[in-house]
Parts: C-alpha cells; sequence; structure tokens
C-alpha cells in the first residue's frame, strides 16, 4: 500500500476552531521554510512565495513546531473529539 493509499484511509473530524496558529508573516522571514518539506500531509505549501497553513489535514505529529526557526508556529492538539482519527491493521 502506498503512502498516498494510507493518507486516503484516514478520517478527519474537522473542529472549526483551528489547533494550530501559524504566523506566516514571520514565515516570509524564514529562508528554510523547513515546515514545508517535512509535513506529511503538505499542510504548508508556498504559493506565490508565501507560505500557506492548512490545518484541516494535519495528522498531528507535531514535526512542523519542532523544525520552525522562527518560532511561528504555536501548535497545540485539537480539542476532545477532533483532529485525526487513524484506523489500524
Ligand atoms: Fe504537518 Fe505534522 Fe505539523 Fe500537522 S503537526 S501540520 S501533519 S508537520
Amino acid at each position: 500500500m502506498t503512502i498516498e493509499n494510507k493518507l486516503y484511509s484516514i478520517l478527519f473530524q474537522v473542529d472549526r476552531e483551528r489547533h494550530t496558529q501559524v504566523k506566516t508573516e514571520l514565515c516570509n522571514e524564514c529562508n528554510e521554510k523547513w515546515c514545508v518539506t517535512v509535513c506529511p500531509a503538505e499542510c504548508y505549501k508556498i504559493v506565490e512565495g508565501k507560505v500557506e497553513f492548512a490545518y484541516d489535514g494535519c495528522l498531528e505529529c507535531g514535526t512542523c513546531q519542532k523544525v520552525c526557526e522562527k518560532g511561528a508556529i504555536d501548535w497545540n492538539y485539537p480539542r476532545g473529539g477532533f483532529g485525526v482519527c487513524f484506523r489500524y491493521g
């Protein structure tokens, strides 16, 4: 099974409240933009030279906050009952 197929098997209960806030003005001062490279769900994209973030497909791994050198990412788990739901097996 490919990674893409595994990602399609994941369910999300998307909350109206963003569980992660990104100060994209700081991202635009960052040369490396590691978040775009490391996010397995491709939540970060560069559009017309600027970082855009979409929280609704977040896999809740926390990697983006760990690699951010600008402190631009305020990452939290979603509220109870929301977020990613993995199917194992
Ligand atoms: Fe992507 Fe993981 Fe950050 Fe979610 S927590 S946006 S999946 S790197």
